[in-house]
């Protein structure tokens, strides 16, 4: 399994000379595995991070885009309406998302592509892209199979199948859902990809709480890579951002420590944030992990960047 990630900013793209090692895209992430079908793409989030990486999809040949929505605030979907292949009628898209008060992936494209905002409206896009709500975010989860696509696990299907014997999901990316800490109902993605026992887990737009939920362990537990919020510095945070829906590099530490994760990479950059201000904040993940007994772990902490390939 691989990432690519595409945009790493929260709030709102933004191009200035101190970003230029990080990037100003807001968040999109590929997720390369052979346990996708051949010439499908799944990607994570339509923040303007979506445009370049359409761009290399369109220079693949892609045929097929899997789309999974965190949640609906602009920096996670500015880029829809601008990625070359919401136009492209030839290649099927299919969303899911999550839906809460009538409101899922389709109602949110609607709105985004329509007079005043946007001079191209869905209805002339939608005839290939086909929107999935998420209704059970916690229950819901997807199955992808390299032949056989992509599919809804069933009810208990996987805690079914999590014992000894036959499995038939070993061959299969199985994609979890879970809810974060953050204004709306926003998801958590864990991609576990059967065949090599790889793990990378999605957790961005998430506050921590004091105290660590049972499944929340269970969701981040044993990831061998954990992409996490870390907007604010401990400073920030303590003085006026605690409540925002957003995390620090200490939240992030923690999380690697006590659920026992092998990399972890920081993400949801502020706007104002300068490169050195990314550095600090990964340089407070590592003393919190100094200060708490798990040193040695320091070197696996980071912060994403544009561009960056991330091997799982
Ligand atoms: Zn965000
Ligand atoms: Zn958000």
């Amino acid at each position: 399994m691989r990432i690519t990630v595409y945009g790493t900013r929260g709030g709102t793209p933004i191009a200035r000379p101190g970003i230029r090692h990080y990037g100003g895209n807001t968040t999109c992430l590929r997720v390369h595995s052979t346990c996708l079908p051949v010439g499908t793409a799944l990607l994570v989030d339509a923040g303007t991070g979506i445009v370049p990486a359409s761009f290399d999809l369109l220079a693949e040949g892609i045929r097929r885009i899997v789309l999974l929505m965190t949640h609906y605030h602009h920096d996670h979907t500015l880029g829809f309406p601008l990625a070359p292949h919401t136009f492209d009628q030839a290649v099927p898209i299919d969303v899911h998302g999550p839906r809460e008060h009538g409101i899922g992936p389709r109602q949110v494209f609607q709105a985004l592509m329509s007079a005043p905002f946007f001079p191209v409206d869905y209805a002339v896009v939608a005839g290939h892209i086909t929107c999935h709500d998420l209704d059970a975010v916690g229950t819901d989860a997807l199955v992808i199979h390299p032949r056989d696509g992509v599919r809804r696990a069933d009810p208990g299907e996987l805690e079914r199948r999590a014992g000894a014997g036959p499995d038939a999901l070993q061959e299969c990316l199985v994609v979890r859902t879970h809810r974060t800490v953050h204004s709306g109902c926003t998801v958590s993605y864990r991609f576990e990809e059967r065949p090599t026992g790889k793990v990378a887990v999605l957790l961005t737009d998430h506050e921590d709480a004091e105290a660590l939920p049972p499944d929340l362990r269970r969701h981040v537990s044993d990831a061998d890579l954990l992409i996490q919020d870390a907007q604010y510095t401990r400073a920030q945070y303590r003085a006026r951002t605690a409540g925002f829906g957003h995390g620090t590099g200490d939240h992030a530490a923690r999380l690697l420590k006590e659920c026992d994760v092998g990399r972890l990479g920081l993400t949801h950059h502020d706007p104002m944030a300068n490169d050195p201000d990314v550095d600090a904040i990964v340089g407070e993940a590592r003393t919190w992990l100094a200060d708490n007994g798990a040193a040695a772990r320091g070197g696996a902490v980071f912060a994403c960047a544009d561009y960056q390939v991330i091997e799982v």
